[in-house]
This record gives C-alpha cells, structure tokens and sequence, in this order.
C-alpha cells in the first residue's frame, strides 16, 4: 500500500490537509460537536455554500470549499445513529468512509482526515466504528491506492488508544 494510514490526537479544524470530513447532520446547515467546530472555524461561508445543497442523506457525502479552515475542502458525511447495531449501521457508516474517499479522489485529494464519525452524540460504540473505519479503508486501498495520506484524527485520548489498538491488530 502506498497510501500512509497515521491516527493523531488533535482538533481537525487545524490539520493541514487537502480535504477534511466533518461528521455532518443530514440538513448540512451545521449541529455540535465536530461539525458545529468546523463551521465555526471555517467561517459563515461555508455554511453558505452548504444551503446550496440540498441536505445529504445518511451513509452519502457532499463536497465544499474549506474556507477559512486550512484544508482546501470539507467533505461533509452523515453518519449513522446508533440503534443497537441492528439497523443497518455497520453499513451506512461504512459508506460514509467509501463514499467520502470517492468524493475526495473525484477533487484530485491526496490527503484526507477523518473525525470519528458517528462516535460522539450518535452513540456509535468507539471499537466497532473504528473497525469499520480502517476496515473500509483498507479495503478502499486494495482497489485504489491513490492517496498519499490518510489521517485518523482522536479528539480525546480514549479514542487515540482504541485506535493504537486496531493499527497494531491489522498492522498499519
Ligand atoms: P456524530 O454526530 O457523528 O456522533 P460528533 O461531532 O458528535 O458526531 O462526534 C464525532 C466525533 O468527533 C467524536 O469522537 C468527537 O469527540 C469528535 N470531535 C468533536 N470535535 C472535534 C474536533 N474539533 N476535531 C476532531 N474530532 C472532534
């Protein structure tokens, strides 16, 4: 694999990166957590340019201009709320990780960073969607192996260590 998967513990709204994935909510017009400190870093226009595009549905991703943050784009997902596992979560939140690495090699990105999507207010249990996060991105490799990096960004230490965790397990 040419791609270099790395996790850091950091804010997202500062990692300098081509594009970064905010963990949205299907209107797209902003929320809490890592999508409220994204629009707030990237400044009213991003927020703009959102309303130009129709809300996104859960498991879909839609691309903006990064604005006033220093990533050239912001690659907006939805992810899955939680409902005990048996409504197709595993899925959609897999597709939010394909289908934001689709969106970011159509806009020629070569590095990416994730949040953990779905890990805060939409109660996703941290080890199963951290899991699927590099399951699905290594599998997203294997078929297109384009980026140069592919950042894991932790907001708190609990996260960080869950992620130490699953790079040592598939040895990344
Ligand atoms: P969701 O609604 O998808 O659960 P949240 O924003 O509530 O989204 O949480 C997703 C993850 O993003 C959580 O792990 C949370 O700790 C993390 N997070 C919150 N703020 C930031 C930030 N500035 N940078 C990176 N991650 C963040």
């Amino acid at each position: 694999m040419k791609t270099k998967l790395t996790y850091i513990l950091g804010d997202i709204t500062t990692v300098r990166v081509d594009a970064i994935v905010n963990a949205a909510n299907s209107s797209l017009l902003g929320g809490g957590g890592v999508d409220g400190a994204i629009h707030r870093a990237a400044g009213v226009e991003l927020l703009a340019e959102c309303r130009t595009l129709g809300g996104c549905k859960t498991g879909e991703a839609k691309v903006t201009r990064g604005y006033k943050v220093p990533a050239k784009f912001v690659i907006h997902t939805v992810g899955p709320v939680w409902h005990g596992g048996n409504f197709n979560e595993a899925e959609l939140l897999s597709s939010c990780y394909r289908n934001s690495l689709l969106l970011a090699q159509s806009v020629d990105v070569k590095t990416i960073a994730f949040p953990a999507i779905s890990c805060g207010v939409y109660g996703y249990p941290i080890d199963k969607a951290t899991t699927i996060a590099l399951e699905t991105v290594i599998k997203f490799l294997k078929e297109r192996d384009e980026f140069d990096e592919i950042t894991f960004v932790c907001f708190d230490q609990e996260i960080l260590e869950v992620y130490r965790k699953i790079f040592k397990k598939y040895r990344v």
